[in-house]
């Protein structure tokens, strides 16, 4: 079986959970990087400030939950919330930042660059999903940013960006989203909440 050139493997860092992610091209979603509080909570939650660059930030793709399938381990997907709006998906085997979605309706998946196998197909992150578009929430970076890093959100994007979402709203790209019930909408895990002694930073 010859694996399709656009669908990219999806893995934690043990291999317990994975996916796939199917017709992954610069077009088909939306790269940047994040650097808000809350995906650094995140990371800082799960043990992994690896999983961020040096000044903080989260290189995250988003595209239409429809399109990423849990294949395996999923008795091991765990949620968590540090607001009621973001559902932060992660492993509980081996602590692999997943994604971030919104409700079960909201048809898009901001998949975690540690979530998607490094080697995807023998092609670069940036060849499968082209240099991320822009960066955001900066003013939140914990310092100087990388010399690679993408430019900041310009008003030419937003159009781009709605299109998209639009896009894959009006084409159901959304369904079916695979981190949440079908039929009852149920998270597929309890969403944890932290205390606010859990999400304190250590260093400050
Ligand atoms: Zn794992
Ligand atoms: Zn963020």
């Amino acid at each position: 079986m010859t694996p399709n050139p656009s669908d990219i493997p999806l893995r934690c860092r043990c291999g317990h959970v994975r996916g796939v992610a199917n017709d992954v091209a610069p077009d088909t979603g939306f790269r940047f990087v994040c650097y808000c509080g809350d995906c650094q909570a995140f990371a800082r939650f799960l043990g992994r400030p690896d999983v961020l660059d040096s000044a903080g930030g989260t290189d995250i793709f988003q595209m239409p939950t429809g399109r990423v399938k849990l294949t395996a381990g999923t008795d091991a997907v765990r949620c968590l919330h540090l607001s009621s709006k973001v559902f932060r998906w992660y492993t509980d085997c081996c602590r692999t930042p997943i994604g971030n979605t919104a409700g079960p309706r909201f048809p898009v998946v901001g998949v975690i660059h540690s979530f998607m196998d490094r080697d995807a197909g023998g092609r670069s992150r940036d060849e499968a999903l082209g240099a991320p578009l822009c960066r955001i929430f900066e003013r939140s970076a914990v310092g100087p940013l990388p010399p690679n890093a993408p430019p900041p959100l310009s008003l030419g994007l937003f159009p781009i960006r709605v299109s998209k979402l639009l896009g894959w709203w009006l084409r159901r790209l959304g369904r079916p989203n695979p981190f949440f019930d079908v039929h009852t909408n149920a998270p597929l895990s309890v969403p944890r909440v932290l205390t606010p002694g859990e999400r304190a930073t250590p260093s400050q």
